[in-house]
Protein backbone atom coordinates (compact mmCIF):
# COMPACT_ATOMS: atom_id res chain seq x y z
CA UNK A 1 0.00 0.00 0.00
CA UNK A 2 1.32 3.21 -0.86
CA UNK A 3 0.46 6.98 0.06
CA UNK A 4 1.57 10.17 -0.72
CA UNK A 5 1.38 14.01 -0.35
CA UNK A 6 -0.90 16.51 -2.39
CA UNK A 7 -0.59 19.27 -0.58
CA UNK A 8 1.13 20.39 2.06
CA UNK A 9 0.58 23.33 4.56
CA UNK A 10 1.99 21.34 7.90
CA UNK A 11 4.03 24.55 8.12
CA UNK A 12 0.84 27.29 7.81
CA UNK A 13 -2.15 25.48 9.11
CA UNK A 14 -0.95 21.53 10.13
CA UNK A 15 -3.14 20.23 7.30
CA UNK A 16 -2.11 17.87 4.77
CA UNK A 17 -3.62 16.25 1.73
CA UNK A 18 -3.14 13.01 0.09
CA UNK A 19 -4.20 9.83 -1.69
CA UNK A 20 -3.78 6.31 -0.61
CA UNK A 21 -3.85 3.08 -2.52
CA UNK A 22 -1.90 2.22 -5.66
CA UNK A 23 -4.28 3.92 -8.14
CA UNK A 24 -4.53 6.62 -5.62
CA UNK A 25 -8.47 4.89 -4.94
CA UNK A 26 -8.74 6.98 -1.70
CA UNK A 27 -8.04 10.22 -0.80
CA UNK A 28 -6.86 11.50 2.86
CA UNK A 29 -6.88 15.05 4.84
CA UNK A 30 -4.67 15.37 8.11
CA UNK A 31 -3.60 17.71 10.75
CA UNK A 32 -0.28 16.88 11.86
CA UNK A 33 1.40 18.59 14.74
CA UNK A 34 5.48 18.33 15.49
CA UNK A 35 5.34 16.31 17.97
CA UNK A 36 3.73 13.02 19.02
CA UNK A 37 0.78 13.76 22.08
CA UNK A 38 -1.93 10.87 23.28
CA UNK A 39 -4.55 13.02 20.93
CA UNK A 40 -2.67 11.16 17.78
CA UNK A 41 -3.41 8.15 16.34
CA UNK A 42 -1.15 5.28 18.68
CA UNK A 43 0.35 8.77 20.39
CA UNK A 44 1.78 10.03 16.90
CA UNK A 45 1.90 13.01 15.19
CA UNK A 46 -1.29 12.63 13.69
CA UNK A 47 -4.35 13.81 15.54
CA UNK A 48 -6.67 14.25 12.80
CA UNK A 49 -7.45 12.33 9.89
CA UNK A 50 -9.88 11.39 7.69
CA UNK A 51 -9.63 8.75 4.78
CA UNK A 52 -12.50 8.67 1.70
CA UNK A 53 -12.88 6.73 -1.25
CA UNK A 54 -12.59 8.42 -4.42
CA UNK A 55 -11.46 12.26 -5.00
CA UNK A 56 -12.40 14.26 -2.21
CA UNK A 57 -11.93 13.68 1.77
CA UNK A 58 -15.56 13.92 3.01
CA UNK A 59 -16.75 13.08 6.66
CA UNK A 60 -20.41 11.97 4.72
CA UNK A 61 -19.29 8.71 2.87
CA UNK A 62 -15.78 8.00 4.85
CA UNK A 63 -14.28 4.68 5.78
CA UNK A 64 -11.70 6.26 8.79
CA UNK A 65 -12.09 8.77 10.98
CA UNK A 66 -9.59 10.14 14.41
CA UNK A 67 -10.72 13.42 15.75
CA UNK A 68 -8.76 13.60 18.88
CA UNK A 69 -9.77 9.67 18.96
CA UNK A 70 -11.38 7.27 17.02
CA UNK A 71 -14.69 7.68 15.57
CA UNK A 72 -15.19 5.51 12.35
CA UNK A 73 -12.52 2.50 11.48
CA UNK A 74 -14.11 0.83 8.02
CA UNK A 75 -11.10 0.21 6.18
CA UNK A 76 -7.88 -2.14 6.67
CA UNK A 77 -4.83 -1.12 9.26
CA UNK A 78 -2.60 -1.08 5.58
CA UNK A 79 -4.82 1.95 4.57
CA UNK A 80 -3.95 3.91 8.00
CA UNK A 81 -0.62 2.66 8.57
CA UNK A 82 0.36 3.97 4.58
CA UNK A 83 -0.40 7.52 5.99
CA UNK A 84 1.00 7.38 9.10
CA UNK A 85 4.22 5.64 7.24
CA UNK A 86 4.47 9.58 5.74
CA UNK A 87 4.51 11.25 9.06
CA UNK A 88 7.61 9.88 11.33
CA UNK A 89 7.22 10.64 14.74
CA UNK A 90 10.16 12.03 17.21
CA UNK A 91 11.07 10.03 19.83
CA UNK A 92 13.04 9.57 22.56
CA UNK A 93 16.44 7.02 21.35
CA UNK A 94 16.54 5.79 24.68
CA UNK A 95 12.89 4.64 25.51
CA UNK A 96 10.87 5.45 22.68
CA UNK A 97 8.45 7.65 23.92
CA UNK A 98 7.03 10.54 21.97
CA UNK A 99 6.42 12.89 25.22
CA UNK A 100 9.92 14.94 25.06
CA UNK A 101 10.76 18.40 25.26
CA UNK A 102 12.55 20.63 23.38
CA UNK A 103 14.93 22.74 25.72
CA UNK A 104 15.88 26.24 25.42
CA UNK A 105 19.68 27.54 25.06
CA UNK A 106 19.78 28.46 28.73
CA UNK A 107 18.61 25.31 29.47
CA UNK A 108 21.48 24.04 27.56
CA UNK A 109 19.59 23.07 24.52
CA UNK A 110 18.61 19.83 23.24
CA UNK A 111 15.89 17.58 24.53
CA UNK A 112 14.66 15.99 27.43
CA UNK A 113 12.10 12.90 27.69
CA UNK A 114 9.56 13.67 29.99
CA UNK A 115 8.97 9.94 31.01
CA UNK A 116 12.87 8.07 31.20
CA UNK A 117 14.23 12.01 32.47
CA UNK A 118 17.14 11.31 29.51
CA UNK A 119 18.59 13.88 27.41
CA UNK A 120 19.54 13.91 23.78
CA UNK A 121 20.69 15.85 21.28
CA UNK A 122 18.27 15.07 18.41
CA UNK A 123 15.11 12.76 18.74
CA UNK A 124 14.92 9.07 16.63
CA UNK A 125 12.20 9.44 13.98
CA UNK A 126 9.96 6.89 14.36
CA UNK A 127 6.77 5.21 12.00
CA UNK A 128 3.69 4.76 14.26
CA UNK A 129 1.56 2.24 13.02
CA UNK A 130 -2.72 2.05 14.49
CA UNK A 131 -2.36 -0.48 16.43
CA UNK A 132 -5.78 -1.94 16.96
CA UNK A 133 -8.70 -3.43 14.80
CA UNK A 134 -11.38 -1.89 13.21
CA UNK A 135 -13.80 -3.32 16.02
CA UNK A 136 -11.59 -0.91 18.49
CA UNK A 137 -9.27 -4.14 20.29
CA UNK A 138 -5.55 -3.61 19.84
CA UNK A 139 -3.34 -5.26 17.43
CA UNK A 140 -1.11 -6.00 19.52
CA UNK A 141 -1.59 -9.28 22.05
CA UNK A 142 -0.66 -8.09 25.17
CA UNK A 143 -2.12 -4.79 25.23
CA UNK A 144 -5.66 -5.92 24.11
CA UNK A 145 -5.47 -8.63 27.05
CA UNK A 146 -4.32 -5.23 29.49
CA UNK A 147 -7.95 -3.67 27.62
CA UNK A 148 -9.98 -6.51 28.54
CA UNK A 149 -8.84 -6.67 31.78
CA UNK A 150 -9.35 -3.13 32.34
CA UNK A 151 -12.97 -3.36 31.30
CA UNK A 152 -13.86 -6.12 33.26
CA UNK A 153 -12.33 -4.64 36.16
CA UNK A 154 -14.68 -1.07 35.08
CA UNK A 155 -17.99 -3.73 34.80
CA UNK A 156 -17.36 -4.86 38.14
CA UNK A 157 -16.84 -1.55 39.46
ZN1 LIG B 1 13.05 8.39 27.22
Amino acid sequence: MNAKITKDRRKETGWVKGTVGKYDECTFEAKVYSLGSSYGISDSVVSKLTITPGPKATLANCIFNHDRGLDIYECPMAVVDAVLALFPTPVCPDCGSVFITERSEIDGGGWVCDECQGTFDKPEQATKTIGFHADGSYADDAAEAQRQERMAYSEQA
